[in-house]
């Protein structure tokens, strides 16, 4: 388990991370959130010590995290740094070693991850030969060559196709099921809260909001409700309770002040002619994260 307590961290006179305190268990997905410049990086640095904190402690399973410890994080870097003018088997041998394994472990967990990947056939390749998308899934599994207790992954979808997503987030997934704690953040909320269990939104360094996604999305009451029929839109505009309605190709989107207001849509939608749908919804993260933050996840 990944224990951050009370960590703060002063780049001479600036505060980049405020009094942060937050546990991952393991075989858990815990996503830290937060706009350009709200501390995620800092704080990861932090953890595997490659940075210094102000004040605070950070444990893995109990200990302080030194270079005993560091073998078993594995981290994929928000700037990819990736040697590529190296090869692929190259550049994971380098990596595994300097994580204290040896070169035949090395080169057998690797033919398991290319194939995995579909890229057997890059082994020999030098890195900068790649596609961008192949160098991430390098990058990756670089990371994971010391099959860690910890994972920290800073942005591991950006640059990824859909179906390279997928892929990223099948193996994440199984990684979990093995008990690895797993870190990571992200600005795309669709993937956040595909499969992140528990995560901190920060702002300015300092935790706005915390908890697990579904107590979060239980605690928020605004709710949206998906309407299928033919509407007044300005008649529901006007019905007590209502924020807003939105048409999308699909429905509309009616915006409510929290669940005590669904009755009354429900009243005025029984004068409408063709119903055929009502169904009412959590927010997404992404609208919670627009009302915590101020601002929308878009860089
Ligand atoms: P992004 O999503 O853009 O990667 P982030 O949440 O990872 O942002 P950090 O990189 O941790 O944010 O930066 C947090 C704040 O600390 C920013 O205001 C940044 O400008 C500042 N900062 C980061 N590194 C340094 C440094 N070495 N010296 C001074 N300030 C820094």
């Amino acid at each position: 388990m990944l224990k951050v307590e009370n960590v703060t961290k002063y780049y001479g006179d600036f505060k980049a991370v405020d009094n942060l305190s937050f546990e991952v268990q393991d075989g858990e997905i815990f996503g830290l959130l937060g706009v350009n410049g709200a501390g995620k990086t800092t704080t990861f640095r932090m953890i595997i010590g490659l940075l210094d904190k102000t004040e605070g402690k950070i444990t893995l399973d109990g200990k302080k995290i030194d270079y005993s410890q560091t073998d078993k994080i594995g981290f994929l870097t928000e700037e990819r740094s990736l040697l590529t003018k190296l090869t692929v088997e190259e550049q994971v041998i380098y990596y595994g070693v300097l994580k204290g394994l040896n070169e035949k472990t090395i080169k057998k967990r690797l033919d398991i991850w290319l194939d995995r990947f579909h890229i057997k056939e890059y082994k020999n390749k030098k890195i900068k030969e790649l596609s961008k998308g192949n160098q991430q899934k390098i990058q990756f599994i670089t990371a994971i060559i010391n099959e860690p207790k910890l994972l920290i992954l800073d942005e591991p979808f950006s640059g990824l196709d859909p179906i390279n997503v997928e892929q990223f987030m099948e193996v994440i997934k199984e990684l979990k099921k093995k008990g690895v704690s797993i870190i990571f953040s992200s600005h795309r909320m669709e993937h956040v809260e595909l499969f992140c269990e528990k995560l901190v939104i920060l702002v300015h360094g300092k935790s706005v909001l915390e908890g697990s996604l579904k107590e979060i999305k239980k605690a928020y009451r605004k709710k949206n409700i998906h309407i299928k029929a033919e509407l007044d839109i300005e008649k529901i505009k006007k019905i007590t309770g209502v924020v807003n309605v939105e048409q999308t190709a699909e429905d509309y989107i009616v915006k409510i002040e929290s669940d005590d207001y669904i009755e009354n849509v429900w009243n005025e939608l029984k004068k409408c002619k063709n119903v055929t749908e009502f169904r009412v919804e959590d927010p997404t993260l992404n609208e919670i994260f627009v009302s915590k933050v101020g601002v929308g996840y878009e860089n």
